[in-house]
């Protein structure tokens, strides 16, 4: 382990990651909030809110600080996030595919097993990935997701990726990939062409958008996170070099088995999601939501026990979810594990209940378009269907893992 940058990163002051939080909101307050509806009816990636973050630094959110970023840790990230999600669900769902690329490259690589050479190698080929960022503004997107058990952590990603001089040919299709025709990197995941096929043998590595070979295809018109244009990336023999690879060759496999909380990065978008849905139900039923009035709704009792049962749900989610941010760390116990899958469980599905909640509170003005509730509503459902640790593969693990021991079989 790299004992000065684990360090460095748990040097953030309470009162520095206060800042950062407070940045966001006023961010998100100021104008992602008013810029939602559009991205949302018109399914475009918000191009204006990425502007504002990269000139407020947060590209380089999770960059360490020496390479010239803010140094956020896993805890920050996603307290930071987590603020962006009250504002606009699709800027902060993609800003995870973003800053967290540099999370697993940055401070996540330093935990790992590597040796001196691949330490080396590393360190070499992440000052060019982070100064893309810093300098270039540069954005990173995440696409793993292939419509295969890939996804799910349950086989080889059938993308391929072939040694040849100086680098990598890489094949393959991705599905919902976030940022397509956004990003100017493609961070994917693929498998070393063998013989014999292995998750042991996954390759991240860095695919620039304008590589030759590459191609974003299809539509993109889905109920909710709209402004994410997930549409599908083909890959058709494109070259990358040796250094545009995002970890060296075999630590991925080591990354997803040793550090598991790096899989839970999209829950704060939903706990922000959540926030913001109580948020409005106040508001609406207190009568300060414009153009909903004149009735003052909160003097009905029904609306009051609702609104108590609205909070004391989003406090139990909020409760779990600073715990296990604040747990993460290379090796987790196995009750820390547990509890990861449990928490992502409970938030992307308590997102949803409370928006929903929200709606049937308020009632029918609140789901007009005209207000950004409807949206939340949307937006809220997909959460429990992203891979690797959806509702169904969360409550799988933690229902096999409690019961079997790791090698246990009843055969
Ligand atoms: C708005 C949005 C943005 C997205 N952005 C990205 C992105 O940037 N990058 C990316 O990689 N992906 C992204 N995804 C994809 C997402 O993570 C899932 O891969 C996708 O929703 C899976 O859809 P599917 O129908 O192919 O699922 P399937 O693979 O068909 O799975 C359907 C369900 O079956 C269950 N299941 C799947 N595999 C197994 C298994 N092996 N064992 C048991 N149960 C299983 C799961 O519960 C799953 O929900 C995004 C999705 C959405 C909706």
């Amino acid at each position: 382990m790299n004992q000065a940058a684990k360090v460095d990163a748990s040097q953030m002051l309470s009162t520095e990651v206060d800042e950062l939080i407070e940045r966001a909101r006023h961010l998100g307050e100021t104008v992602f909030a008013a810029r939602a509806a559009k991205y949302d009816s018109e399914a475009t990636f918000p191009f204006e809110n990425y502007d504002d973050l990269r000139q407020h630094g947060f590209l380089g959110l999770c960059i360490p600080r020496e390479h010239g970023g803010l140094g956020a840790d896993f805890q920050t990230y996603c307290l930071v996030s987590s603020e962006l999600g009250k504002y606009c669900g699709a800027t902060a769902l993609t800003f995870n595919m973003h800053a967290c690329t540099t999370l697993w490259t940055g401070i996540l690589a330093d935990d790992l097993d590597m040796t001196p050479e691949q330490r080396e190698e590393h360190e070499r080929r992440r000052v060019g990935h982070f100064r893309k960022v810093i300098e270039e503004g540069a954005i990173f997107a995440q696409p793993f997701s292939e419509g295969t058990a890939a996804a799910a952590g349950k086989a080889p990603f059938g993308t391929t990726a072939t040694k040849v001089d100086g680098g990598w040919i890489i094949n393959g299709k991705k599905i919902f990939a976030s940022l397509s025709g956004a990003a100017n990197y493609y961070g994917i995941l693929c498998t070393e062409d063998k013989e014999v096929r292995s998750m042991r043998d996954t390759i991240y590595i860095a695919v620039p958008a304008d590589a030759e070979g590459v191609s974003v295809v299809g539509d993109w018109n889905p109920l909710g996170m709209r402004g994410t244009v997930s549409r599908t990336l083909l890959l058709k023999d494109v070259f990358v070099s040796e250094d545009a690879q995002l970890m060296p060759r075999g630590i991925y496999h080591q990354a997803a088995s040793r550090w598991p909380h790096m899989f839970m990065t999209l829950v704060p978008t939903y706990m922000g999601l959540a926030e913001a849905a109580y948020d409005f139900t106040v508001r609406y039923l207190r009568g300060e939501i414009p153009n909903t009035g004149p009735e003052k709704r909160r003097k009905f009792p029904t609306k009051q026990i609702t609104t108590a049962e609205m909070f004391i749900k989003l406090q139990q989610t909020r409760a779990l979810f600073e715990r296990t941010v604040a747990q993460a760390r290379i090796d987790p116990s196995k009750r820390e594990r547990l509890s990861a899958y449990a928490t992502q469980y409970t938030i992307m599905e308590n997102a949803q209940d409370i928006c929903r909640l929200a709606i049937r509170t308020c009632g029918g003005q609140s789901m007009l378009k005209s207000l950004p509730l409807e949206r939340m509503y949307r937006d809220s459902r997909c959460g429990s269907l992203m891979l690797p640790w959806t509702a169904e593969l969360c409550l799988d693990r933690i229902g096999r893992e409690s019961l079997y021991e790791s090698g246990e079989s009843d055969e």
